[in-house]
């Protein structure tokens, strides 16, 4: 027996303090979202499974921080923008265009992506709670409570805190900054601040500001009745924002905190261009389109939240896909966990289907003829599953494969204009008339030897004839196996006709 899955040990602890549950996560749509974003979201939904599958109830909450303030120009923005540094994201216009605002830019391909991983989320978004006035009791109390909060704030924090301080970013109704403004007063209908700009002001409970992140924290936490959240591990410091957010909740909000779940960073490695250019993420939204959901979901769920993941979309992805496909075939839980919805897998493995996708260009029927020549039995479940990943290969190896695992088989023998020199002609020819189309990949792979050995030319050199023949350089994949795929008449075409041209 396996060690129990992380997330099944969660719910176990989860469901011993209540059956139902609102798990909650939280991003802030300032940028495009990433796959350590897409971490907050995949460990909540881990934990949601495993607690259905244990007979409790769950749901997650997912709040869109779209009423934080823009914290700079990004690299990724015009010059312009910089005017808009300080103004919350939902009230900032689409750097381009096409959304009503700047924060549904970024999340709308976010929600489409969870759409896709099967992640079902309740959303929130931060300036409609705030506008719609969710907020406005719990703003009250943290005005009628700061002497409170400020104590926490110095205790947790070590912070030096003003005595006038208030846990509010006003919104400056000359400026249109939050982060400008300093509260000075409140009463039942209104908050007073003065902004850097000179203005003075006041703000309505409903969607005129928000409150410190710290506290915004823990109120929704009472607000929305969460029981749980995964956060990165940097609120979980010492001193940190669920270290004052525990105090808040127990002692302004007369609440329990939720049960923590923090986790580690997602580290991008091995893409040339953004290992270079630092800043540079993969957006989940493209994420999505090239690896199939339950691949993506595996990347985080099979690793314990506090460990880090070294993610590498390059060559290395096939060896966790080549893990994946084996998990599955024992049953592993990280592998339910990951599965989206009633997809079958067949016995052909995802980096079988690179290969085969190349030699078929990309066909599903050719790719589906070669597989049924190497000996694949071929039923309705293999035809949707080699269409289904196929299409994913096709788009892997496009994006994030290195070259020397790319090839194209050259149709029109008169493109291959490489020299042949008399040994490898005479090679090739010898090749093909032994070739026979019984042959088993294995006995197609030691003929090279053979017959290299009588022309007497290097088995190296042989190889890279055969290469050159049919895809014009001198590597490719396993030739037993590529000449069986390919179709031994027409490999012995093939090579009688370079024979015969050179
Ligand atoms: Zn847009
Ligand atoms: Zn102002």
């Amino acid at each position: 027996m396996g060690e129990i899955h992380w997330a099944d040990v969660v719910a176990k602890k989860l469901l011993e303090r209540d059956n139902k549950h609102r798990i909650a996560t939280g991003i802030s749509p300032s940028g495009h979202i990433h796959m350590g974003n897409l971490r907050e979201m995949l460990t909540a939904d881990a934990i949601r499974r495993a607690l259905i599958d244990a007979n409790g109830e769950a749901e997650i909450i997912f709040i869109a921080d779209t009423f934080d303030p823009l914290r700079r120009r990004y690299p990724f923005l015009p010059q312009e923008y910089e005017n808009y540094v300080g103004m919350p994201l939902s009230e900032i216009p689409d750097p381009e265009g096409c959304h009503k605002n700047y924060s549904d830019h970024f999340l709308t391909p976010f929600l489409e992506s969870l759409e896709i991983l099967g992640i079902d989320v309740t959303l929130k978004k931060a300036d409609e709670m705030y506008k719609e006035g969710k907020y406005n009791e719990a703003i009250k109390i943290s005005f009628e409570k700061r002497k409170k909060i400020i104590e926490i704030l110095r205790e947790v924090t070590g912070r030096d805190v003003d005595d006038n301080w208030y846990p509010y970013m006003a919104i400056c109704k000359k400026c249109g900054k939050m982060n400008t403004t300093k509260v000075v007063d409140y009463d039942d209908s209104w908050i007073y601040y003065e902004c850097n700009c000179g203005y003075e002001g006041k703000a309505s409970y409903n969607g005129g500001g928000k409150l410190t992140w710290r506290v915004d924290w823990a109120a929704r936490w009472w607000i929305l009745n969460i029981s749980c959240e995964p956060f990165g591990k940097d609120h979980a410091a010492a001193g940190g924002s669920y270290d004052t957010g525990k105090r808040f909740a127990k002692e302004v909000f007369g609440i329990d905190p939720p049960f923590p779940v923090v986790y580690e960073w997602i580290n991008l490695k091995g893409v040339g261009a953004m290992k270079s250019s630092k800043g540079i993420v993969i957006p989940v939204r493209d994420m999505v389109d090239v690896l199939p959901p339950e691949i993506v979901r595996y990347i985080i769920i099979k690793v314990k939240p506090e460990r880090h993941i070294e993610f590498d979309p390059g060559i290395s992805l096939l060896d966790l896909i080549d893990e994946f496909e084996r998990a599955l075939k024992l049953k592993d839980r990280a592998v339910e966990l990951s599965m989206v919805k009633e997809v079958e897998y067949s016995d052909v493995s995802f980096r079988h289907l690179v290969i085969v996708g190349q030699i078929a260009n990309w066909d599903v029927e050719k790719a589906l003829e070669i597989l049924q020549r190497t000996g694949y039995k071929i039923d309705e479940v293999v035809k949707k599953d080699v269409e289904r990943r196929m299409s994913y290969a096709k788009k892997w190896l496009e994006k994030f494969a290195p070259d020397k695992i790319k090839f194209e088989v050259i149709k029109d023998v008169d493109k291959i204009k490489l020299e042949f020199n008399e040994k490898e002609r005479e090679f090739l020819k010898s090749y093909a008339n032994k070739l026979h189309k019984d042959m088993n990949p294995e006995k197609i792979h030691t003929l090279v030897y053979e017959v290299a050995k009588d022309v007497t030319i290097k088995p190296s050199k042989a190889f890279q004839a055969i290469y050159k023949a049919i895809l014009g350089k001198t590597f490719g994949p396993r030739v037993g196996y590529f000449i069986k795929s390919l179709g031994i008449e027409w490999v012995k075409d093939r090579f009688y006709s370079i024979y015969e041209k050179n």
